[in-house]
C-alpha cells in the first residue's frame, strides 16, 4: 500500500507540474502569436495608418485572444496525448522524445493552416499553397522543438521559478489589451444604424424577377425586394463603370467629376486612368466624418486606390476576386466591427462579361451547341467583343439568346451569394438595422442595338438598372415608378442619416418617395459618355452626340425599346430637348478640364483587357 503511494505522488505531482509549463509555454506563445496575426493582418494595418485607436485595440484583443486559447488547447490537448502514449509498449526515451515532437508539430501545424485558411485572402495565395504548407510546417516543428527543450530541462521542483517571469508577463499584457478593449466596446455598443450599399456590376434591372423577367434568375434579390423601397425606373449616369462610381460616389454628373474617358494611351503607350480627384467629397467621406467605420470590399481593376476611389475608406480593397471572396472578406471585417456604426461598400463583378458562371448554374437556362462559337469562344473576351466590333463576327439572334442565357446564369449564381450575405447580416443581427442599398452601374447589351457589352451607347438596355433601398426592418416598402437616377444615392443615405450635405450634390434624397406616394416634382435624367449626352424624362429620350451635333429622340411610352429614332417627326420636341442639353451641358462641363490622369499598374491592364476594356 505505502509503497505504491509514495511511487504515485510524485508521478501525479509531475503531471501537473506539467501541465502548468505546458499552460504557461502556450499562453506565452498564444499572445505573440495574436500579436503577429494582428500586425499582419490587412485590416489591423488600415486602421493603423488611420490611427483609429479603438478599432485597433479591438482587432488586437480579438486576435491576442483567440490565438492563445486555441494555442493553449493545442499544448493541453498535447499533455494528454502525452500520457495516452505512455500506456503503448516501452519505447526508448529517444523515441518517445520524437514522437512527442511529432505530435506538437503536427497539431501546431494544422492550427495555423486553419487560422490562415480563415483568412479572406489565403485562397488568392493559391499558387504559392506548397510552400505555405511547407514553412508552415518547419516553424511549427521549430517551435515544437524548443517547447520540448523547455519541458526536458525543467524539474518538478524549480518549475515555479523558471516560469513565473513568462507566466506574469503574459498576464499582464492580457489584461492590458482586454481591459481597455471592453471598455472601449461598451462606450460604442449604442444601437448604430448601419449603411450598406451593394453594386452589382453590369446588371439589368429587366434580367431579375422583381423587375418582371421570366426566368427565375434572382430568388434572394426579389425577396430582398419585397422589403424595400424598390425604383423601377432608376437610370444610371453613365453606361460604364467608372464614370458611374464616381457619380454614385459623390452625386456629381460625369463631366462634373470629370472621370468618364474610358482607360486610354499616353504617348509613351502607357495605359491612363482618369483619376476623381481628391478636392471631391464622396460617399466614404461624409459618412467617415460622421464617424462611421469605412470599408470597401470590391474587383474591379477600374477602381483602384490611385485611381481616387479609396477616399474616406479605412480599409478598401479592389481585388478581391469572385463575389464569394468578397463575402469573405466582408464577414471577416463584420465580425470585428459590427459594433461601431458601419458603412461597407460591396462592388461584385459576377455577373460581368465574360459570361463563364459556374458550371453547376451554366447550363440553368438553356443548353449550348458547341458545335458553334459559343460558349467556349466568349470566355476569351476581349477578343470575341474585337470580332464582333470589326465584324468578324457576325452575332445571329440565337448567338445573342445563348450569350444571354450564360448571362442570366451568372446573375443565378451571384444570387446565392446574395443569399449567404443577406443570411449573414442577419445572423450576424444587422439586417434589420441597416439601410441596404442594392443597385447596379450599368446592363449589358444583347444585340438590341446591333452590338453586345457595355459603354457603347446609351440606351435603356445599359442605363437602366435595379434600385432597392431597404430600410430598418424593412420599413417604407414599396415600388416608386417615378424616374430617378444614381446619383440620387448619395443624398438619400446623408439624409437618412442626418448628414448635412455639401451643396454642389446634385441628386434628389428619395426619402422624399417614403410614403409610398407617387406625384412628386419629376426632374430630367442626364446621362452621358464623352461624346454623347442623353437627357431622359418619363416620356422622351433624346441622345445627343457632341462631336456630330445631330441627336435621336425616341418616345419611351410607345416605343421602350427605343427602336424608331423620331428627331425628324416630332422636331418641336427634339429642338427643344437639344437645347435643354446644351443648356446643361454649359453648366456642368464649363470647369471640365482636361486631366493628366494616373498611369495604370500591370496587373490591372492585364485584367482590364480580360474584361474588354482594353485591347
Ligand atoms: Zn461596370
Amino acid at each position: 500500500m505505502d509503497r505504491t503511494r509514495q511511487e504515485t505522488a510524485p508521478t501525479d505531482r509531475r503531471f501537473a507540474a506539467q501541465v502548468v509549463v505546458s499552460a504557461i509555454f502556450a499562453l506565452v506563445l498564444g499572445v505573440l502569436a495574436g500579436a503577429g496575426r494582428w500586425y499582419f493582418d490587412d485590416v489591423a494595418h488600415a486602421y493603423f495608418q488611420n490611427r483609429q485607436g479603438d478599432v485597433f485595440l479591438s482587432y488586437l484583443q480579438y486576435f491576442v485572444n483567440q490565438s492563445t486559447l486555441v494555442i493553449v488547447g493545442i499544448f493541453l490537448a498535447a499533455e494528454i496525448l502525452f500520457q495516452l502514449l505512455k500506456l503503448l509498449p516501452r519505447l526508448n526515451d529517444r523515441a518517445i522524445f520524437l514522437v512527442r515532437l511529432f505530435v506538437v508539430s503536427a497539431l501546431l501545424c494544422a492550427a495555423t493552416l486553419y487560422v490562415f485558411h480563415a483568412q479572406y485572402w489565403f485562397p488568392l495565395a493559391l499558387s504559392r499553397r506548397v510552400l505555405i504548407y511547407v514553412a508552415t510546417f518547419i516553424g511549427s516543428a521549430v517551435v515544437a522543438l524548443a517547447y520540448m527543450k523547455f519541458r526536458q530541462s525543467l524539474r518538478s521542483r524549480d518549475f515555479g521559478r523558471t516560469t513565473a517571469v513568462p507566466a506574469i508577463f503574459a498576464t499582464i499584457v492580457l489584461a492590458a489589451i482586454n481591459i481597455p478593449a471592453v471598455i472601449a466596446k461598451h462606450e460604442t455598443s449604442d444601437q448604430p444604424h448601419h449603411v450598406i450599399v451593394i453594386l452589382i456590376d453590369a446588371l439589368r434591372a429587366d434580367h431579375l424577377g422583381s423587375y418582371g423577367y421570366s426566368r427565375p434568375t434572382s430568388p434572394a434579390l426579389d425577396a430582398f425586394a419585397k422589403e424595400s423601397m424598390r425604383f423601377t425606373q432608376a437610370i444610371s449616369q453613365s453606361s460604364y463603370t467608372k464614370p458611374v462610381i464616381a457619380s454614385l460616389f459623390t452625386s456629381l454628373y460625369p463631366s462634373q467629376h470629370n472621370v468618364f474617358r474610358n482607360t486610354r494611351h499616353d504617348a509613351a503607350g502607357n495605359f491612363i486612368s482618369d483619376v476623381l480627384d481628391d478636392s471631391f467629397k464622396t460617399m466614404a467621406e461624409y459618412l467617415r466624418d460622421a464617424g462611421f467605420n469605412t470599408a470597401g470590399f470590391l474587383e474591379q481593376a477600374q477602381l483602384r486606390s490611385y485611381m481616387g476611389f479609396a477616399q474616406g475608406f479605412y480599409y478598401y480593397k479592389p481585388d478581391m476576386g469572385a463575389a464569394a471572396e468578397i463575402n469573405r472578406g466582408f464577414f471577416h471585417w463584420l465580425r470585428l466591427n459590427k459594433h461601431r456604426k458601419l458603412f461597407a461598400y460591396l462592388h461584385y463583378l459576377d455577373v460581368h462579361a465574360p459570361y463563364t458562371p459556374p458550371s453547376r448554374y451554366r447550363d440553368m437556362f438553356g443548353s449550348f451547341d458547341h458545335s458553334t462559337n459559343f460558349p467556349e469562344q466568349v470566355k476569351d473576351w476581349q477578343k470575341f467583343k474585337g470580332d464582333v466590333t470589326d465584324g468578324n463576327i457576325t452575332l445571329t439572334q440565337t448567338d445573342a439568346e445563348q450569350l444571354m442565357a450564360l448571362y442570366d446564369a451568372e446573375i443565378r449564381a451571384l444570387d446565392d451569394d446574395m443569399a449567404a450575405l443577406f443570411a449573414k447580416l442577419k445572423e450576424e443581427g444587422i439586417y434589420d438595422n441597416s439601410l441596404i442599398v442594392i443597385t447596379a452601374d450599368h446592363g449589358d447589351e444583347f444585340l438590341e442595338h446591333g452590338s453586345v457589352d457595355h459603354a457603347h451607347t446609351l440606351y435603356d438596355e445599359l442605363l437602366r438598372v435595379p434600385l432597392m433601398i431597404r430600410f430598418p426592418k424593412g420599413e417604407n416598402r414599396g415600388i416608386v415608378d417615378m424616374q430617378v437616377q444614381t446619383i440620387d444615392v448619395l443624398p438619400t443615405i446623408l439624409e437618412f442619416c442626418e448628414i448635412d450635405q455639401d451643396p454642389h450634390v446634385m441628386g434628389h434624397s428619395l426619402l422624399t418617395y417614403k410614403s409610398g406616394a407617387n406625384g412628386h416634382q419629376q426632374f430630367p435624367v442626364f446621362s452621358e459618355r464623352a461624346d454623347l449626352i442623353a437627357m431622359r424624362t418619363e416620356k422622351y429620350k433624346f441622345i445627343y452626340n457632341t462631336e456630330l451635333k445631330t441627336g435621336e429622340l425616341y418616345d419611351l411610352q410607345n416605343d421602350p425599346t427605343e427602336s424608331k429614332n423620331l428627331a425628324d417627326e416630332e422636331v418641336k420636341t427634339a429642338t427643344q430637348m437639344q437645347n435643354e442639353i446644351l443648356r446643361w451641358a454649359e453648366i456642368t462641363r464649363s470647369a471640365m478640364t482636361d486631366q493628366g490622369g494616373v498611369k495604370v499598374d500591370e496587373k490591372s491592364v492585364k485584367e482590364l483587357r480580360s474584361l474588354g476594356y482594353i485591347r
